[in-house]
């Protein structure tokens, strides 16, 4: 029989933290209350397991570089128009859409909650063990253009291909007169098929041509995009301007 003593070695070589951790205080829990072996290697290894799927998840929080307090806790659905609750859920309810690397793209005025609604679906699909990587569009197109600078874009583009889900916020925002913003188009091509994306834009596809070198590329960029997308349009006023304009009014009747 192995010697009782080596146990912490085996343990740390097995790579079995939560074991190394509980097992002292659990083997005298065993012991007091009569437990079978097997009951007591059963707790443990579902201790390690349980441990291991946590550490899992706050691993892809911590890399999703999600924004804070925009879950749907926080997301009032009553002020949403132009798409519905169901509508929204649906993405986080059945993930066939990610397993098939097809797209969301959000679109609408400034301040009616894309951002909000985008992070909220990332929140919820990191619960279910999905990675997901969040980027505003110019931080990605800066990101991408140093990595072809220094020759290693198709590294930079293979390394996010772990990310199941990566969400490019306010693509609009990217400016084909930028320096070199065709590394986005790259980005597109490369994770076509590949992988999927949620996009949010305040400006329509016919005003992409301002985000693109030209209208061939534009063309192709949004063909890639649109393939197996689901696109939701939401409309309305600024979700701040509403409630700004909720607390006049309140004040106006208080007095
Ligand atoms: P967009 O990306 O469409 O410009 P944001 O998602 O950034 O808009 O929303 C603007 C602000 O309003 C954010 O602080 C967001 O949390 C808040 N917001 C927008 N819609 C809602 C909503 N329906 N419920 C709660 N907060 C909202
Ligand atoms: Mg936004």
């Amino acid at each position: 029989m192995a010697n009782i003593a080596s146990l912490p070695i085996l343990l740390k070589e097995l790579k079995l933290a939560q074991f190394s951790k509980s097992w002292e205080a659990l083997s005298q829990k065993a012991i007091d209350e009569q437990w079978l072996p097997q009951a007591f290697l059963a707790e443990l290894s579902q201790q390690e397991v349980s441990e291991r799927h946590h550490k899992k998840l706050q691993r892809f929080l911590r890399e999703s570089r999600l924004p804070s307090a925009k879950r749907f806790e926080q997301f009032d659905f009553n002020a949403l128009s132009g798409a519905t609750k169901n509508q929204i859920m649906a993405l986080v309810n059945k993930i066939d859409w990610v397993k098939k690397a097809n797209n969301v793209l959000l679109f609408g005025p400034s301040g009616v909650g894309k951002t909000h609604l985008a992070s909220a679906i990332a929140y919820a699909l990191i619960d279910k063990g999905i990675r997901v990587k969040f980027l505003t569009a110019t931080c990605l197109v800066q990101a991408l253009q140093a990595e072809r600078a220094s020759l290693t874009l198709v590294d930079a583009l293979n390394r996010m291909d772990k990310f199941a889900v990566i969400i490019i916020d306010d693509i609009g925002y990217v400016k084909k007169t930028d320096n070199e913003s065709h590394v986005l188009f790259e980005f597109i091509a490369h994770r076509y098929e590949t992988g999927s994306l949620i996009i949010t834009s305040n400006q329509p596809f016919s005003e992409w041509d301002s985000i693109f070198e030209d209208n061939m590329m534009t063309v192709a960029a949004i063909d890639r995009i649109v393939h197996h997308a689901k696109i939701i349009e939401i409309k309305g006023e600024s979700y701040r301007k509403k409630q700004s304009a909720k607390g006049r009014e309140s004040i106006e009747d208080d007095n």
